[in-house]
């Protein structure tokens, strides 16, 4: 589903696609509850959602990795782009432990910030958010890019049931969150990645490794950040 808001045209993984890559990269996952798994699922649709995070012509929800200025914003300014708010809501994220309030709240807050900053993490795993062009490129190749993410029929969000089912996991070893992400952006813009009308036959198999590497990216983050996740104060035995 694309949402016009506020004259804002919204770009990204359709919502459900969102959902269904968190849930997919927290199957194995045992430090949260179901509940706990479904709300940052839920989290991980809202940055398509609240205007805040919408901001400059969309502009948060792209990241270009071959070029020295990865935003393409009005703002031109290298901080909105989908890296920053990733790294952004993960340090948002880290903030929260710092609050003054019980443990489930802060579970809670973190969780949140969580799901928002997996969000752009998962929008550097869809070609058209990744490749070069300024707004008037971008909107000339909007219906593509909705084609291409939930269009009927051929959309990502039409197979994700096949996409769960072919999955490849792979490890994805990184050093800092900027480079997971970046590498991220650079697997997505190979050529062989590249989306047109004129390969749609090839879209099947691009759509695979782009869901692929959305749900190995987001486990890989996942598993890292949720280490720090406020633990349930432990049961002491004073009589022992
Ligand atoms: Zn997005």
């Amino acid at each position: 589903m694309k949402i016009i808001s506020n004259n804002n045209l919204n770009f990204g993984w359709d919502l459900r696609t969102h959902l269904h890559i968190t849930e997919h990269a927290l199957d194995d996952n045992d430090t949260l509850s179901r509940k706990e798994k479904r709300m940052i699922a839920r989290f991980s649709q809202m940055p398509d959602l609240i205007e805040k995070e919408i901001e400059d012509v969309n502009a948060a929800h792209f990241y270009d990795p071959l070029h020295e200025d990865p935003s393409y914003g009005t703002k031109n300014d290298d901080v909105n782009n989908a890296m920053s708010k990733f790294l952004y809501h993960t340090e948002e994220a880290m903030n929260k432990l710092k609050l003054d309030a019980d443990t489930d709240k802060k579970r809670e807050e973190f969780i949140r910030e969580v799901g928002y900053a997996v969000h752009y993490l998962q929008d550097a795993s869809t070609p058209p958010h990744t490749e070069a062009g300024n707004y008037a490129q971008k909107l000339f190749r909007l219906p593509m890019h909705i084609n291409f993410e939930c269009g009927l029929g051929v959309g990502t969000s039409w197979k994700l049931d096949k996409l769960k089912a072919n999955h490849t996991p792979e490890e994805l070893p990184f050093s800092t969150l900027k480079m997971l992400f970046h590498n991220t952006a650079l697997f997505t813009v190979q050529e062989e990645n590249k989306v047109k009308y004129k390969n749609l036959g090839r879209w099947p198999e691009i759509q695979q490794r782009c869901y692929d590497r959305g749900v190995n990216a987001s486990k890989a983050y996942l598993d890292y950040i949720l280490q720090y996740l406020p633990q349930e104060p432990k049961q002491i035995d004073y009589m022992a």
